[in-house]
């Protein structure tokens, strides 16, 4: 039998907020969609290890949606796809709406770029007979943590006649991998008391990538020669060329099931392209918008969105400018009418380490999308602070369509904080907001995400999209 509520239980149901993992409210039907959901998701994953990476597998999964280049000039009837690649490293994919283009688009913006190491413009050298990469490491990294694990190299070498190579090596299982390597404990007295921060060095960030010398005794460094031997019969290239490369050493492990509930993922690379692939597929499977869908795929967002692929560069701007011209509107008045969700993803709560968060504004794994209000740091210091107005639109539109949401803060007050796109938007007069999948050991080779969040990130970009 029942029991009946009190009223003090009526009354705590009506006004105070609720949050429950979202297991034990999704019924199984939908949470074997969010299983197979993920299925879809790791496969993106290991095919877009770096955003060129993930601009081509993008435009393949949009052409087979229908989506075609972006002409400036073309006045696109409703309902028609396009997309725009702006130099094979970011994207932007619009699917036009049945409203006039002067109320403004849904804009959803994610980064493909992630934290990974960057060869250095002369990265190969021998010391003491191993032939050696010296790398410079992009975003934000913990240096300890990408020591002694396999690496892959992908990226691209532009020759000096201007044909350009693309290199991935270290994926399929049969290929060489690589590695940096770390100090035996046995002789690492010294190394052990440095701080964490510097246990290993920036310098120290070198990859392994031979150790068989060339068999002539008239040259010196005959490990380098013969690596650059092999370099030049696979690929053509010479030690010059690679200065004239983008080669990035990413981790060689695959996306994986985590858990013996297998309720979680774990991968290299889900900040942020667990809200790129939710965004993108939201917008493929979108077929007539009320208003105007645009979803962006940015690079360089965790150097800072500077440089002319990341959001700070004027590529939305003239995009829209360029989409709006033949309907006679100024993009100006598309962007002064837009709402947009920068899709990035937050630190999820971790009990090993509980005393960085504030429990009550931290999200957790499970209980789905975060909408985080603020980003920032020491006072809020550098961000887009969203409006109550448009939190409380976004917010209605997330219950409407019962998209299971939490809020998250990046980390207690004073302890550190982050940013993301959402500001260099906001400079564009949109109203924007940060919503995305909270993530575990964030930035780190090996990160862990939930698949009911991954899928209630889906869930918010298509509501996002209809509503
Ligand atoms: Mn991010
Ligand atoms: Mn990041």
């Amino acid at each position: 039998m029942k029991k009946e509520l009190t009223e003090g239980q009526k009354l705590a149901e009506e006004i105070l907020m609720q949050n429950k993992n979202g297991a034990l409210t999704m019924d199984a039907a939908e949470l074997a969609k969010a299983d197979a959901f993920a299925e879809d998701y790791k496969r993106f994953l290991d095919a877009s290890k770096t955003e060129r990476e993930a601009v081509k597998v993008a435009v393949a999964l949009a052409e087979e949606k229908g989506f075609v280049p972006f002409e400036a000039g073309v006045k696109y009837p409703s309902g028609a796809k396009v997309y725009a690649v702006n130099r094979e490293k970011a994207l932007i994919l619009a699917v036009v709406g049945s409203q006039p283009i002067e109320e403004g688009v849904r804009l959803s913006a994610a980064h493909i770029d992630s934290p990974r190491l960057d060869l250095k413009p002369r990265p190969l050298y021998e010391d003491s007979e191993l032939a050696l990469f010296k790398t410079h490491y992009y975003g934000g990294i913990k240096k300890y943590q990408w020591t002694t694990i396999p690496l892959a190299l992908h990226g691209v070498v532009v020759k000096r006649d201007g044909s350009k190579i693309t290199i991935t090596v270290g994926e399929n299982p049969n290929d060489p991998a690589f590695c940096i390597t770390d100090l035996l404990p046995h002789l690492a007295d010294d190394q052990m008391k440095r701080t964490l921060e510097e246990g290993i060095k920036g310098e120290e960030l070198n990859i392994l990538i031979g150790s068989r010398p060339f068999c002539d005794d008239e040259v010196s460094k005959k490990v380098k020669l013969n690596i650059m031997k092999i370099l030049s019969e696979k690929y053509g290239i010479t030690e010059a060329d690679l200065l004239s490369a983008e080669l990035e050493a990413v981790p060689a492990f695959s996306a994986r099931d985590i858990g013996f509930d297998r309720s979680m993922v774990g991968a290299y690379g889900q900040d942020d392209r667990v809200c790129a692939y939710t965004a993108l597929r939201a917008t493929l499977d979108c077929e007539s918008p009320k208003q105007t869908l645009v979803t962006v795929l940015a690079d360089k967002e965790e150097t800072g969105s500077h440089g002319n692929t990341g959001m700070q560069s004027a590529f939305l701007r003239y995009f829209i400018s360029d989409l709006a011209a033949p309907y006679g509107v100024a993009g100006r008045t598309v962007l002064s009418h837009t709402t947009c969700l920068s899709a990035d993803v937050n630190a999820a709560f971790d009990p090993t380490f509980a005393d960085v968060s504030e429990r009550q504004n931290a999200s957790y794994l499970n209980y789905g999308v975060v909408i985080t209000k603020y980003t920032g740091a020491w006072g809020k210091s550098g961000t887009s602070d969203a409006s109550a107005e448009y939190a409380g639109a976004i917010r209605s539109i997330l219950d409407r369509h019962h998209v299971i949401w939490q809020t998250g803060e990046l980390g207690k007050v004073d302890q550190g904080g982050g940013g993301t796109v959402a500001a260099y938007i906001a400079d564009l007069n949109v109203d924007v907001i940060d919503l995305g999948v909270p993530v575990l050991s964030m930035h780190a080779p090996f990160e862990v995400t939930s698949k009911i969040d991954i899928y209630m990130a889906y869930r918010a970009f298509t509501a996002f999209s209809v509503d």
